[in-house]
């Protein structure tokens, strides 16, 4: 059929009164990014025949709104019985016939005629380009921290694993795995290595579309463009890319909507073979408040954790950066008792070397220990009682090989229920935590919960030498 097909003003107005039932049906959001869109192209021999600007959105409408739509027409009009929706593209680019959906039961529906202007003409049809001009208007991702570099990487025991998947994906010109999920605590080196290797691919491979964003911004991008119903753009601009990086994805634990269509945009990108990759603060299957579904997909490609740094990998970081300063005068024995010190992540310890260069500048004196140590005082305090909850939990969970999650669940297996036990008599005993507070750390326990697990530990210490070496090594590990 032609643009200038002409339809009858009858036909008008049944299409019209479908077009106002599904919209009060499906409701405004979901009307304007997915059926509004629809045109139609025409009315003939019992079809109603209408046109879709991708073939995204043809299987999206006729496997959500296919039967109603069918269902819709044949109460307006009772001669139609079943609807073509293909998709029709202003560009020459051919349509893709579409099966005509399924047409069984009919259904009577009193239609009222609306009035709104119907999009029949060329002119007012929603066009594929409208839509990726104004994807273009909006800034979806983020500017790349020019430091983070491979370069600037400084490789060690803890995050080698993350470093080498990193760099596999960022050297191949093909897909090696999908998706590389990166995880680790914070300030480990996350953004980081997400930094470089989107740096690293604009840079060898200009062609391919890198799009680095948060979830945060994936989340506020996706609720700015329901809010101005500009869904399809959305849809388009995240489809459209080769490489898609989303950070911190732990953020959207809990956020259902903004979930479910990251989960779309996660197939359709795998499904075009185009590579993704993912960094959160643990494991996908640690990642409470993610469907199921997406949790087992994220684990479908690498999984490659960052430990917490060592020594020598903090000192070699040191060195690092004190030579990306031109501070070449900073004694080894300083460097030393940073890295022994600052042991939480190398956020804090870059803060550290950076306030002790800073302050030695300013006053202008040579660094020295005991300087630095003065410089430090209030920081290296709050490493001393650096021991957190979390951690607990987390080396905890692993020593007893169990998931991060049952520290929080309410499974009361033995299995489960002995290391949370043990969890919270750690907790008690290397932080400065109160009962309640640890009963909140664990799911929102009572602080009897707490006690008597202390207690209970305590008891069973006496005769079990292997819980007892258990919790010996464990506490050590803590306080390393
Ligand atoms: P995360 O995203 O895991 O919270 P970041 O990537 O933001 O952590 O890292 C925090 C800071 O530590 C950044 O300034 C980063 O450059 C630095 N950093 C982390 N790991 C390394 C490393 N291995 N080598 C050099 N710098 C590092
Ligand atoms: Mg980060």
């Amino acid at each position: 059929m032609s643009d200038s097909f002409v339809l009858s003003s009858e036909t008008e107005a049944q299409w019209a009164a479908v077009r106002k039932a599904l919209k009060a049906e499906v409701g405004d959001a979901a009307f304007n990014s997915w059926l509004k869109p629809v045109v139609l192209a025409a009315v003939r021999e019992g079809q109603a025949v209408m046109t879709v600007p991708t073939r995204f959105m043809r299987d999206w409408v006729v496997s959500h709104y296919g039967d109603r739509l069918r269902e819709l027409w044949s109460g307006a009009n009772p001669e139609i019985h079943s609807v073509d929706i293909h998709v029709k593209t202003v560009q020459a680019r051919r349509g893709v016939e579409a099966q005509p959906v399924s047409n069984e039961a009919h259904e009577e529906t009193t239609a009222e005629a609306a009035s709104a202007p119907l999009p029949v003409s060329s002119a007012t049809r929603p066009r594929i380009e409208d839509y990726e001009n104004r994807a273009e208007v909006f800034d979806v991702g983020a500017s790349l921290d020019p430091r983070f570099t491979f370069d600037n990487f400084v490789v060690g025991k803890p995050n080698e694993l993350a470093y080498a998947a990193a760099r596999r994906v960022a050297d191949s010109p093909s897909v090696p795995f999908n998706p590389l999920f990166l995880y680790g605590g914070v300030g480990l080196g996350k953004t980081h290595l997400m930094h470089a290797i989107a740096a690293h691919i604009r840079d060898r491979f200009p062609e391919r579309k890198v799009l680095y964003l948060s979830a945060e911004k994936f989340m506020y991008q996706f609720i700015r463009a329901l809010r101005i119903k500009n869904v399809m753009a959305f849809k388009q601009q995240f489809r459209s890319v080769d490489v898609l990086m989303i950070d911190d994805v732990q953020f959207i634990a809990g956020k259902n909507t903004t979930q479910e269509e990251f989960f779309h945009t996660f197939n359709a990108l795998v499904d075009q073979n185009r590579q993704i990759i993912i960094s959160g603060d643990r494991s996908p299957s640690d990642l409470d408040g993610i469907e199921e579904r997406m949790r087992s997909r994220l684990g479908w490609g690498l999984v490659a954790d960052i430990h917490a740094t060592d020594y020598e990998l903090r000192l070699g970081i040191l060195q690092s950066k004190a030579e990306q300063a031109g501070a070449t005068d900073v004694p080894v024995r300083v460097l030393e008792f940073l890295a022994h010190r600052i042991t939480s992540n190398v956020r804090e310890l870059e803060g550290a070397l950076n306030r002790v260069l800073a302050y030695s500048n300013l006053v202008g004196r040579a660094i020295t220990l005991e300087g630095t140590q003065e410089v430090l005082r209030d920081l290296l305090r709050a490493n001393d009682r650096r021991v957190t909850i979390e951690d607990i939990q987390k080396r905890v969970a692993e020593h007893y090989n169990i998931r991060l999650a049952d520290m929080y669940s309410a499974r009361r297996a033995r299995a489960v229920a002995r290391p949370r036990q043990v969890a919270m008599y750690l907790a008690k005993q290397l932080t400065s935590r109160s009962l309640p507070e640890i009963g909140r750390k664990f799911g929102g326990r009572d602080h009897t919960t707490v006690m008597h697990a202390v207690k209970k530990i305590d008891e069973l210490r006496q005769d079990d030498n292997i819980l007892s070496e258990d919790i010996d090594l464990l506490r050590r590990m803590l306080e390393a």
